[in-house]
């Protein structure tokens, strides 16, 4: 017989499911809930709900967003004939603090054999259908897949598919950390990295 009411153990194994949170922080969150007010833990979890219900993907470039097109896309503003390609719509908030003012697609994730995951698990068709038939207008395409192995591998893939088509492919420089995440550097290494990127 559990000691806690269900209510509470309930809302426990919610944290627990959390990424990083093992079961005595899970506890210690919902205990600390608890001597919040009503309309304290509405504010919570109607913030969680509204991920889900409001936010949409760009059709795009794939990040979440309020709005399809999402306002990256739909900004005549930034240079479109720029493309960065990023793992993940954490990675592409890393490159718009470095001052990148180009658009995005984002993979949703990497290539990893390990994993389980292919090329044709992550967003690559969508990428290569979306520069193959408009090749002339892109400038460039930004390969800013993550410094690691799985980063490197889904660069390559990313390559090969592109090589029939007339189009400049570059990848950060190597100034990040290997094995690196582009969504924990930081802004002046990212920069330096994004000016000194190499063809590719
Ligand atoms: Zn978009």
């Amino acid at each position: 017989v559990s000691l806690l009411p269900k209510t509470v153990t309930n809302l426990i194994d919610e944290f627990a499911k959390l990424p990083g949170v093992g079961p005595k922080t899970a506890a210690r969150l919902a205990f600390y809930l608890l001597t919040k007010s009503i309309d304290d833990n509405r504010k919570l979890g109607e913030a969680v709900l509204a991920l889900r219900e409001n936010l949409t993907e760009c059709g795009q470039c794939y990040n979440y967003a309020e709005s399809d097109p999402c306002p990256i896309c739909a900004d005549d503003g930034r240079n479109h004939r720029m493309l960065a390609v990023v793992e993940e719509p954490l990675d592409l908030v890393a490159m718009e603090k470095s001052g990148f003012d180009g658009v995005y697609h984002v993979l949703g994730g990497v290539v990893s054999p390990v994993n389980g995951v292919g090329p044709d698990d992550i967003r690559i068709g969508q990428l290569i259908d979306r520069v193959k038939n408009n090749v002339k207008d892109y400038d460039e395409i930004i390969l800013a897949t993550d410094p690691s192995l799985e980063g490197e591998a889904t660069a390559m893939y990313i390559k090969q598919y592109l090589a029939p088509y007339d189009i400049r492919l570059t990848r950060l420089a190597r100034g990040l950390p290997v094995g690196g995440d582009l969504e924990y550097t930081d802004e002046a290494t990212l920069t330096r990295a994004f000016e000194g990127r190499k063809e590719y």
